[in-house]
């Protein structure tokens, strides 16, 4: 293939065969023919202004916690972030730079032990953090762009573009980055310095007593809707603990899907339109998808 020349000639890191299984935290889907890891910033930027000089086919991956991808072999090109250095740096005392390539949980982590609050919001989300800008993660109603300032991205023509909060357009669980193509690279945040192992503490332990945090999952699988919580209407239908295939809806917390044995995609969906289908003819509610299936 044209591209893996591409990156062997210019040295931009390394192709090879891999697996969906191997990629996402519900370690499900099929094998990936091109599997794509870039050695640095430099790489990639060149390897994507060639994938699509070129209009082929490709998807970005973090670290797949929100993903589900399908049983069918993906015969584009994967983009895996999840080995690129990472860093934070101070632009100035109360601004921090930091690489979306950044784990989000360790960054709320790392900054708390050093006393630069506050992404105490990113506690316990097992993604990286050019993933919570994509989809403006966050936990008990704080998200990552309440301090966010600016996001770097490369663009389809490999250049580098900076874009202000305001023009990221972000909602619940929702930003440009959805409907526009290209890579973030990078953030700027305020910060407080303070410390948050308080809360950090306080945030972890509610996940860790209300959520699977153990088992093969996604993460909430449905968005919230203003009136009522999207386990509760999982609850409503009765479906806490169903089963089809290797996926179960969780014991603990009924809007998490758990990968329970050798699940396939198939029978996560089918979970999933089941739920959809009875909470919109029983209960007349339309549940909205948080996580994102790759066909
Ligand atoms: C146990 C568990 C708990 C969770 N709890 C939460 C929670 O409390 N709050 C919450 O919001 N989410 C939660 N999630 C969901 C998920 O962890 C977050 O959405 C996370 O931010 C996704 O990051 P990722 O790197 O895994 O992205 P991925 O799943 O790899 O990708 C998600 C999307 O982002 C795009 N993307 C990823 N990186 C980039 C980049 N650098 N540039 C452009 N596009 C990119 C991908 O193309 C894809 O479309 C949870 C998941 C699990 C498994």
């Amino acid at each position: 293939m044209m591209f893996v020349d591409f990156v062997n000639e210019n040295c931009l890191g390394e192709v090879k065969k891999s697996s969906f299984k191997e990629l996402t935290t519900i370690s499900v889907g099929a094998d990936i023919l091109y599997l794509y890891i870039p050695n640095s910033v430099a790489s990639l930027i060149k390897a994507y202004k060639f994938v699509n000089d070129n209009n082929l086919e490709y998807i970005i991956l973090g670290n797949g916690s929100n993903i589900l991808a399908s049983d069918n072999e993906y015969k584009g090109i994967v983009f895996s972030l999840r080995d690129l250095d990472y860093y934070y740096k101070f632009e100035n005392d109360n601004t921090i730079e930091v690489s979306a390539f950044y784990p989000s949980n360790k960054l709320a982590i790392d900054l708390m032990n050093n006393e630069i609050g506050d992404l105490s919001c990113l506690v316990g989300i097992p993604g990286l953090l050019g993933g919570a800008i994509y989809n403006n993660s966050g936990s008990y109603k704080d998200s990552i762009s309440d301090s966010l300032i600016s996001v770097d991205y490369i663009n389809t023509s490999g250049e580098i573009i900076r874009i202000n909060n305001k023009n990221c357009a972000f909602g619940y669980r929702r930003s440009i980055f959805k409907y526009i193509k290209g890579i973030i690279i990078s953030a700027r945040f305020h910060i407080r310095h303070e410390n948050t192992k308080n809360i950090v503490n306080l945030k972890l332990k509610r996940r860790m007593e209300s959520q699977p945090v153990k088992s093969k999952s996604m993460g909430s699988v449905f968005k919230n809707n203003p009136l009522i919580p999207s386990w509760k209407i999982v609850d409503a239908l009765g479906l806490r603990g169903f089963q089809i295939g290797g996926a179960a809806v969780s014991q603990k917390h009924s809007n998490f899907i758990i990968n329970i044995g050798n699940a396939s995609a198939k029978d996560i969906i089918s979970l999933i339109e089941l739920i959809e289908t009875r909470s919109r003819l029983e209960l007349g509610i339309s549940l909205v998808r948080e996580i994102e299936v790759i066909n």
